[in-house]
């Protein structure tokens, strides 16, 4: 069965639904494919209960839709939740859930794109041909493990952190958890409050800031340069936190806006995390060098230790080169795209992609708006060529 589609567009997370919502405000239709059988998956399945909104939420909002003024500075997961459902109400987006996309490709003869779905409910394949396709199927699709050595070997416990909702179950237990991002900076410290044991891998340097200086240096950043806002980051963190080198962690040497707009390392909201850490409820261990027997885990420094459980919070990966096969037309080997931000959000053959800027909702609303104005505009040049191709051959057929 072929399905004919102006615009495809491949998940409903947040992406995919700002997107579908300015095409309907433009009155271009499209369809949303979804493999979950719900819309945002990740913050319904996929993320834990104590989790908020980390940034203010004037830098959170979708396109045409603002929070709130109810709402609190810092939404919560349910909250936001609640807006996401609103929102696919308001906007009249249409999902189809269930829906894997395993191949979308080009089709040079017709033009058009092939995207190849299965239906996991009814087990049937079904194609869509589409003008325009638009990845949505996000930067944090695939949860990421790293490679250590004898993992497989280790007698407890260990999950991606996208399978943690609370600390309930660990009450005195070890748990280690590994990552130094906002995900494993929380989780850790909602484990300590929650009575385990709790341990964290720290690696690299990383920036610590609470809520309110990223929001005071989000909304700077709009009248100041980056210099001056990371400069103030600095002295705030150093003013907050003092030297933190004692307990392992090392700021690093560029600013956390600068590292952020590089498409680098987010700075870490701390919700509490670090006095934890000050008051020793929560010990920092260097990089795991291997698992030895048992539940025994050694550390790059020689240190070990014992865990029943490890979460690993580090990150996840884009699935997008697995299913999309003419991916280089806009992405590189990793599912990230080629071109750097801003011009990052457009292919050849009218392809798109949505939230690959690593630059979170506020990404996504900036990528939303331009791909449905991009499509709007090619599709009124495609309707102007169309008619002038047809008022030329009357005037050939008058002669
Ligand atoms: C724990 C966590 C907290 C975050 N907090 C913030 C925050 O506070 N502020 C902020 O700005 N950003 C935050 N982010 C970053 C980002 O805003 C979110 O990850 C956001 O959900 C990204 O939206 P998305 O639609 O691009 O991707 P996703 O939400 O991952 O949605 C992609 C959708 O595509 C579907 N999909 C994937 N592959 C296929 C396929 N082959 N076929 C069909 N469907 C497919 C998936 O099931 C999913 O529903 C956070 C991220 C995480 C992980």
């Amino acid at each position: 069965m072929e399905i004919q589609m102006p615009v495809v567009i491949v998940g409903a997370g947040p992406a995919g639904l700002a997107t579908s919502a300015c095409l309907n405000k433009l009155s271009i239709q499209n369809i949303v494919l979804e493999r979950d059988d719900c819309h945002s998956s990740l913050w319904r399945k996929r993320t834990y209960d104590r989790l908020k909104l980390h940034l203010g939420k004037g830098f959170c909002n979708l396109p045409h839709k603002p929070f709130s003024s109810d709402l609190p500075l810092f939404i919560p997961r349910v909250d936001f939740l609640r807006y996401l459902d609103d929102y696919v109400t308001t906007f009249k987006i249409f999902i189809r859930y269930n829906r894997f996309v395993h191949e979308a490709s080009f089709d040079v003869n017709t033009g058009k794109w092939r995207v190849c779905v299965m239906d996991s409910v009814k087990n049937v394949g079904e194609v869509y041909v589409a003008d325009y396709l638009v990845v949505a199927s996000g930067e944090s699709c695939d949860a990421y493990i790293p490679k250590i050595t004898r993992l497989e070997k280790f007698e407890g416990e260990y999950f991606h952190c996208n399978k943690y909702q609370n600390g309930r179950p660990y009450y005195d237990k070890n748990v280690l958890v590994v990552g130094s991002g906002n995900s494993g900076m929380e989780i850790g410290y909602d484990l300590s409050t929650w009575g385990a044991n709790t341990a964290m891998v720290i690696r690299s340097p990383v920036h610590f800031l609470i809520k309110e200086m990223v929001y005071i240096g989000m909304t700077m950043l709009k009248y100041f340069s980056v210099e001056n806002v990371d400069k103030l980051m600095f002295f705030m963190s150093k003013l907050v936190y003092g030297d933190l080198s004692k307990y392992g962690l090392v700021r690093p040497k560029e600013g956390p806006f600068a590292l952020k707009l590089k498409g680098g390392r987010t700075p870490t909201v701390d919700v509490g995390t670090i006095k934890q850490i000050k008051a020793g409820k929560i010990k920092v261990y260097s990089e795991i060098s291997s698992i030895k027997n048992g539940k025994t885990i050694e550390f790059v420094d020689g240190k070990t230790g014992e865990f029943d459980v490890i979460i690993f919070a580090t990150g996840y990966r884009t699935n997008v080169h697995k299913w999309l096969k003419d991916y280089k037309v806009l992405f590189n080997e990793n599912g990230m795209p080629k071109a750097a931000y801003p011009n990052h959000w457009k292919g050849e053959n009218g392809v798109y992609g949505v939230g690959f800027s690593r630059r979170g909702l506020q990404g996504i609303n900036y990528d939303a708006q331009r791909v449905a104005k991009d499509i709007s505009v090619t599709i009124n040049a495609r309707k102007i060529h169309a008619a002038d191709d047809e008022a030329n051959i009357l005037l050939k057929s008058s002669y």
